[in-house]
Formats: structure tokens, C-alpha cells, sequence
């Protein structure tokens, strides 16, 4: 039985000495997780699983609503992710070029993933946060209104592709119908979309044009929720039960969990700096085939 409090990955983890030992082990490729691994429970919960304070605020009939456990993968199976995420000379992680458009992309045989949201949401930070392992990469940011905007396509080893798209704000939808669009309708290898929104502001106009793009493709898509420590915790469960709703009432292919991130600076631990990014790598490496998890509870 999971210790109490914790998610059953984290307590079954902790009960079984010979399982941190395995842990360890999958890690040994992994420095900042073996750190991470040794912060004590209370922390490591709230780094891995960020949400996970807020329940114990809600009402317990509002409880079912709050999809916490839906991926729900052992810490084992993060290792695993995080070895992915670690760049070694056998496993390059790199840039390999950017694209105005779908024909300029380059042709992949790999699964891809990628990256949208709002000018401003919170993306360059993710995704340098995501690729924390692999400090040679360089997450490019344009941000001057007016110019040319470009799909970055990213190596992660043999593994998976990543593409961080153009932030979408001031020119929004021509910029989308251009070159989002196109790329969501037609890229073959595109495994899952992951829908940045600002937790601080909620679901604003310009995120449904990229919902309703999702929608329209019946793509597979994710909302991954930003800042979330820009908030008062009242706040933030506000718009979170918010955000919850209008997966689970309005949308058809948004994975209903969803996936919160933040800044970290109060950990005494100075290779971790973002709450929620273990969690995201492994339903990354997990949807692009890269793990074979148990964690999901129903995809
Ligand atoms: P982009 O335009 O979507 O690429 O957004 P950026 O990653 O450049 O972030 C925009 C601003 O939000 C920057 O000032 C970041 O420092 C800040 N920011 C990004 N993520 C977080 C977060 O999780 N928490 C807080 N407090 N600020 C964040």
C-alpha cells in the first residue's frame, strides 16, 4: 500500500529498498535525478507531481473531477524518461533546423512531438527546462512583433523529434493558418501537440483557436499549464477546476490529465529548477513509443 500521501508510484517506491536500489541504478546516466531522488518525500512529491498539494484543498465531491492519476508511472519508468533526456555521446540531442513552412521542414522518420502556445506563455522556458540535461542545446527565441517566425525542430537521440512552434499573439491566426496549421493537418510522424496555457489568465481566445485546430484534425493533443506559482493557491484551483472542465465538456481528443509546471527555486538542489518536467519527459518518452510504462490508468 502507498504510503500515506503519496501517489502509489512514489509509496511503493519508498517501502522497497531493493527498488530505490534499481532506480539508482536506471539513473546512473542521470545525475540531477539521482539528486533528485535523494530531496526528502514531501519535496520529491512536489517536484514530480506539482498538483498534488492542491487536492488535499478540494471538497471531496469535486475530487473525481480532478484527473491526477491518469499517467501514473513509477520512478522506475521517469528514470527511464530521463536517461532519454540526457545528452551523452551516444544519445545526441540537438538542433537541426528551423522552417517557415511544412515543405522546408525536414523529413523525419522519427515520432515528433510538438510544442504551441500564446507569445509569452511560458515556452522557451519549458522547453529549455525540458532539455535541462542536455545544456548544449540552444532554444532560439524570437520574439520582435513583426518577425519571421519559425518552426525549430529539435534531435532527441534515436528517439523522437521536438518542435517548438512559433508563439502565437500578435499576428495570430495568420501566422497559424500559414504554418501551424499546415503542419498540425499534415505531418505524418506528429505523435502528440502539447497546448501551453498560462495558468495565471486561464483559457483565453487565442488558445482556442489552437484547441478548435486540434479539434477540426482530431489530433491527440495535451495542456500543459505554466506558472502555476504565480498564484495564490485559491486562484490557481480555481483555474485549474476551470481548465479541468473545459477538457472533459469541450474537447474530444485532449488528454484529460493535465500537466502542470513551474519555476523551483526553493529546493536545495541546483541542477532542478522546474516543478512538473519529470512527469512531462516520461509521457513523452512514452507516447513516442520510447518507453513501454504501465502508467496510464486509460490512454
Ligand atoms: P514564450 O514567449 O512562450 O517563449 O515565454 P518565455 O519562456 O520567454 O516566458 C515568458 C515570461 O514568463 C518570462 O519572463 C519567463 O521568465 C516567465 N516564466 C516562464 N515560465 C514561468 C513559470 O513557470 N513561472 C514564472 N513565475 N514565470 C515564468
Amino acid at each position: 500500500m502507498a504510503a500515506p500521501g503519496l501517489r502509489p508510484g512514489l509509496g511503493r517506491l519508498f517501502e522497497m529498498p531493493a527498488a530505490l536500489g534499481r532506480v539508482r541504478r536506471a539513473y546512473s546516466t542521470s545525475q540531477a535525478f539521482a539528486e533528485v531522488l535523494r530531496l526528502p518525500k514531501k519535496q520529491l512529491t512536489k517536484l514530480v507531481f506539482p498538483l498534488q498539494e492542491l487536492e488535499r484543498h478540494l471538497v471531496p465531491d469535486s475530487k473525481h473531477e480532478f484527473h491526477l492519476k491518469i499517467f501514473d508511472p513509477s520512478l522506475e519508468d521517469i528514470a527511464r524518461a530521463e536517461s532519454i533526456f540526457t545528452a551523452t555521446a551516444q544519445n545526441r540531442i540537438e538542433y537541426l533546423s528551423s522552417a517557415e513552412r511544412l515543405d522546408h521542414a525536414p523529413a523525419l522518420p522519427r515520432p515528433e512531438v510538438c510544442f504551441i502556445g500564446r507569445s509569452n506563455v511560458g515556452k522557451s522556458s519549458l522547453i529549455k527546462a525540458l532539455f535541462s540535461l542536455a545544456p548544449d542545446v540552444e532554444v532560439r527565441v524570437s520574439k520582435k512583433p513583426g518577425h519571421t517566425k519559425k518552426m525549430n525542430f529539435f534531435k532527441v537521440g534515436k528517439y523522437f523529434t521536438l518542435v517548438d512552434m512559433p508563439g502565437y499573439g500578435y499576428r495570430a491566426p495568420e501566422d497559424f493558418v500559414d504554418m501551424v496549421e499546415t503542419y498540425l493537418k499534415e505531418r505524418k510522424n506528429l505523435m502528440r501537440t502539447f497546448l501551453l496555457v498560462d495558468s495565471v489568465v486561464g483559457i483565453q481566445k487565442t488558445d482556442n483557436i489552437a484547441v478548435e485546430m486540434c479539434e477540426e484534425f482530431a489530433l491527440p493533443y495535451v495542456m500543459v499549464l505554466t506558472k502555476i506559482d504565480k498564484s495564490s493557491k485559491g486562484h490557481l484551483l480555481k483555474q485549474v477546476l476551470q481548465i479541468q472542465k473545459f477538457v472533459d465538456t469541450k474537447t474530444q481528443g485532449c488528454f484529460p490529465q493535465l500537466f502542470p509546471v513551474r519555476f523551483l527555486l526553493d529546493l536545495p538542489c541546483s541542477a532542478v529548477t522546474y516543478s512538473g518536467i519529470h512527469l512531462l519527459r516520461c509521457f513523452i518518452a512514452d507516447i513516442t513509443g520510447n518507453l513501454k510504462t504501465h502508467g496510464f490508468q486509460f490512454s
